[in-house]
């Protein structure tokens, strides 16, 4: 039988809090984390980026700080997250959920005026959402105080490591109450700086992996084009944008410089498009991502850091304008088509020089790429070590498509490793084939 939110027994405040935001049924890491976090137990959850964990902890969280009261005590609750969008949106996911109740909650964030956080901090909510190094500050001005903490999660804590959180972090664990029950989501649970931070924070934990970060998406379609140069992806990415029919669309790119450079083009050619990038003061921030959920623009192009924790309901389309770094990168970039159960599309435009990372990465996350071609936009690079001829060539054949031809070479080795490729077709949109068919 399909899990129901009946089943947690949570308070009417909250139950109507759910029909409101939407959630009729709870998603897989819902329906594992609830129960045993209403039983107080100490998790550790691998769990992917839109599955569902922000209301799987948010949830019994909630339940126990309306079940107990406790007027007097300083912070009950804190949320401790890598970047300042995943703590705002946490607070809006709350803001939801607990619009019934006569809970409350603060975001205690870098950028932001000092003199704000401070008076919400004074009015002493129960709830902190917060990034580590504003926090510590604030705890160490004795401006924040997690002595009598009840519940304590730290979100995306792979993500906190990578961003170099991991000190802040475990002085933050040492200012709480040790008698806390304490919840980590990670994407992965194999990263190497984990276990310093587990030893600090869990007592006995139950480890949950719900969705492993390489069991991928079942929603998402993988979509690989081959291209020549830049400035062929540029114009391929004008077409997708033309002719993919996304209500929003997020393009990727490994670099601030390439997605500054990215943005005026598409402006320039009628796209609706805003870049969110590292070096964005919060007050820009806010306005890009207004703009984004407000629906005044159509496409986000950002880079990775910039686009951690992300949230924007109706993105149907990823495009991986520059292949993710790594097989995780990949599919935090694409984990933010195809959420709660929607479809999404995935689209990377590869390189010559991103042949092997593809590679890669389809090994890694046990992926099959579709091969898809752009009719007049093909790539002149068809595979490791074949080129059509002199790079330059390449808008030769994009202005008119060479016939049909073998387009992934296959290597002696490769058959061996990993099995027959096929090539892809030509016939455009429809035109979708397996790179190559596992074995
Ligand atoms: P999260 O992984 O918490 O960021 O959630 C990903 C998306 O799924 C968010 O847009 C949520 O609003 C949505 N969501 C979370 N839980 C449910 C649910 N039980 N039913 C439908 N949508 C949900």
């Amino acid at each position: 039988m399909n899990p129901q939110f009946s089943q947690f027994m949570l308070p009417e405040a909250l139950v109507r809090g759910l029909e409101k935001a939407g959630f009729e049924t709870p998603t897989p890491v819902q329906a594992q984390v609830i129960p045993l976090a209403q039983d107080g137990l100490d998790l550790l959850v691998s769990a992917a980026t839109g599955s569902g964990k922000t209301a799987a902890f948010l949830l019994p969280i909630m339940q126990r700080l309306l079940s107990v009261r406790a007027p007097r005590s300083a912070t009950r609750a804190l949320i401790l997250v890598p970047t300042r969008e995943l703590a705002r949106q946490i607070y809006i996911h709350f803001m939801r959920l607990a619009s019934l109740t006569r809970l409350t909650a603060a975001v205690i964030i870098g950028g932001e005026r000092h003199d704000r956080q401070l008076a919400a901090l004074r009015r002493n909510p129960e709830i902190l959402v917060a990034t580590p190094g504003r926090l510590l500050e604030s705890i160490q001005s004795g401006a924040a105080d997690l002595r009598d903490l009840e519940v304590l999660v730290l979100d995306e804590a792979d993500r906190m490591l990578d961003l170099g959180f991991a000190e802040d972090v475990l002085a933050i664990i040492g200012h709480t109450n040790p008698a806390r029950q304490s919840l980590l989501f990670s994407a992965t649970l194999h990263h190497r700086g984990l276990a310093a931070i587990t030893d600090q924070l869990l007592r006995d934990p139950r480890v949950l992996v719900i969705n492993p970060v390489r069991e991928g998406h079942p929603d998402i379609a993988h979509q690989v084009i081959l291209s020549d140069d830049t400035e062929h992806k540029q114009a391929q990415l004008l077409w997708l944008l033309q002719n993919e029919p996304a209500e929003k669309v997020l393009v990727f790119t490994n670099t601030r410089e390439r997605a500054i450079a990215l943005g005026p083009l598409l402006v320039g050619q009628g796209q609706r498009s805003v870049v969110l990038h590292g070096e964005l003061d919060q007050r820009e921030r806010n306005r890009v991502m207004g703009l984004v959920h407000g629906g005044q623009v159509r496409i986000l192009i950002a880079t990775d850091v910039a686009a951690r924790g992300l949230d924007i309901p109706g993105v149907q389309l990823v495009v991986n304008f520059e292949l993710a770094r790594s097989g995780d990168d990949y599919l935090h970039r694409t984990g933010r088509t195809g959420r709660a159960g929607e479809k999404g599309l995935a689209i990377a435009l590869v390189g010559p020089k991103e042949w092997n990372l593809m590679e890669s990465i389809e090994r890694y996350l046990g992926l099959e790429f579709q091969a898809r071609a752009i009719p007049g936009l093909k790539a002149a690079f068809s595979g490791p070590g074949k080129r059509k001829g002199p790079r330059k060539s390449a808008s030769k054949s994009r202005a008119a498509p060479a016939a049909d031809k073998p387009r992934v070479k296959e290597r002696e080795r490769d058959r061996k490793a990993i099995g027959k490729r096929r090539q892809p077709t030509t016939t455009g949109e429809a035109g979708l084939a397996p790179l190559r068919k596992k074995q």
